[in-house]
């Protein structure tokens, strides 16, 4: 199969070229059901709401939602712990559930009995995969829902699945030659893995084995891994996020600039302090609320992760946003001007230039105001001349404010294992 027909199409065209408009309308209408469920019948929901003041008939835009509070995934093992088995926001009777898992933090995932319970059919047609595929799937069948989860959305759009798992590399490799699987699905880093391991034994690909498309999740896919698996392999290489509890989040299309939000959920990118939904390409924390679950109808889940969004047309016809990429962890991030930074966005700047050894931003308080330097080593041989300036001008196009850039020793830097060292004292 052609690169061109694994990207062709759409698995639900209406919906996804719907205007943003009104595919906003339709969400609304969504959400109204799924906040009044919540309300009757997830106790833990009905509190969330009425502790705002607000009653479902409140809530009839998707701006509404800034109204409530957001539930931190760091805090749901707590939360579960104080009302088990599910905190309270499980909306079904224990036995109408069909799984329960246990993802990482000791959290219990319920799993209801729909079909595409987790909304992954349409990632996985929209990434590239097609009937008659035979994808290897390497993430866990065990404890958490990931290899589960891909495994039926892929077998329901017509894939064949060979449920892999993690670890097992050697047979996972006899698996990929003897089946010519032609799919895979797991963390990009397990795949240059099975390759590496392919190649040591004296197999060749193209010969021996070939992938055609690998769809991974679960880690960051750096452009330095992509590339080596688009261009020197010819594999289609696409990526989503979902997580445990919420199922599919994002998605990228044929264009692979950025994910679109994935159908059925509302994705907020917001302001981790205060809740308010942020503009396109402001960094904040990605909080979903689902809109068809009627066993864990989640309003204002906050993953923890943080990411930024677009909303210009996407050249693949699919008009909703696109998350552009994961920035990092919720608690790792600094407020500066008003602006929140990552330590990934720091080492993203210092990637961009071969003369920059190490760096670190340095963020100090003068005459009220944040003051943020870009203190970068420098390897030996380079030349200062210039370089400030074009720093200076990365800096703004990553962290979306300005800053000092200043040249030092490696000695002058203080605890250099930070990338970003916050030296403000708060009264
Ligand atoms: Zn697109």
């Amino acid at each position: 199969m052609t690169k061109d027909e694994r990207l062709r199409g759409y698995y639900d065209e209406k919906l996804e070229t719907l205007t943003w408009q009104e595919k906003k309308r339709v969400l609304a209408e969504q959400l109204k059901q799924a906040v009044a469920l919540a309300f009757e019948r997830a106790p833990a929901m009905r509190e969330k709401l009425e502790s705002a003041g607000v009653s479902p008939g409140d809530i009839g835009t998707l701006e509404d939602l800034q109204a409530l509070s957001i539930t931190p995934k760091a805090k749901m093992r707590q939360l579960q712990q104080t009302s088990p088995p599910f905190g309270g926001f499980v909306a079904a009777d224990p036995g109408e559930l069909r799984r329960v898992y246990c993802s990482p933090g000791f959290i219990f995932d319920p799993e209801g009995r729909q079909s595409d319970y987790w909304r992954l059919q349409s990632v996985f047609f929209n990434t590239g995969f097609r009937p008659g595929d035979r994808v290897l799937n390497t993430f866990s069948y065990h404890l958490t829902p990931g290899g589960l989860m891909c495994d039926e959305a892929l077998a329901s759009i017509g894939c064949t699945v060979v449920p892999g798992g993690i670890g097992n590399t050697e047979t996972q490799v006899q698996l990929l030659a003897e089946l010519k699987l032609t799919g895979y699905v797991g963390v990009p880093s397990f795949l240059q893995a099975l390759i590496a391991r392919a190649e040591e034994d004296g197999m060749e690909f193209g010969r021996d084995f070939q992938l055609e498309i690998a769809v991974t999740a679960g880690e960051m896919l750096t452009d330095a891994s992509r590339r080596s698996l688009e261009d020197h392999y010819g594999i289609l290489v696409r990526q989503f996020l979902a997580t445990a509890d919420v199922g599919a989040i994002a998605y990228e299309c044929g264009e692979k600039n950025g994910m679109h939000f994935a159908d059925y959920r509302v994705i907020e990118v917001v302001d981790p302090e205060t809740g308010k939904q942020l503009g396109p390409g402001e960094v904040g924390e990605v909080v979903v609320t689902l809109l068809d679950n009627p066993v864990y109808p989640l309003i204002r889940f906050g993953t923890g992760d943080l990411s930024l969004y677009e909303e210009d047309l996407c050249p693949c016809g699919r008009t909703s946003p696109r998350l552009m990429k994961l920035v990092g962890r919720v608690d790792q991030v600094t407020k500066v001007r008003g602006m929140f930074i990552h330590p990934s966005q720091v080492e993203e700047v210092a990637a961009a230039f071969p003369e920059v050894r190490s760096a670190q931003a340095v963020v100090e308080r003068e005459h009220n105001r944040d003051r943020l330097t870009f203190r970068a080593v420098l390897t030996e041989s380079s030349s200062q001349e210039g370089l400030a300036s074009t720093i200076q001008e990365k800096i703004r196009s990553v962290l979306k404010l300005r800053a000092d850039v200043v040249f030092v020793n490696a000695a002058e830097i203080h605890e250099p294992e930070k990338r970003i060292l916050d030296l403000r004292q708060w009264e």
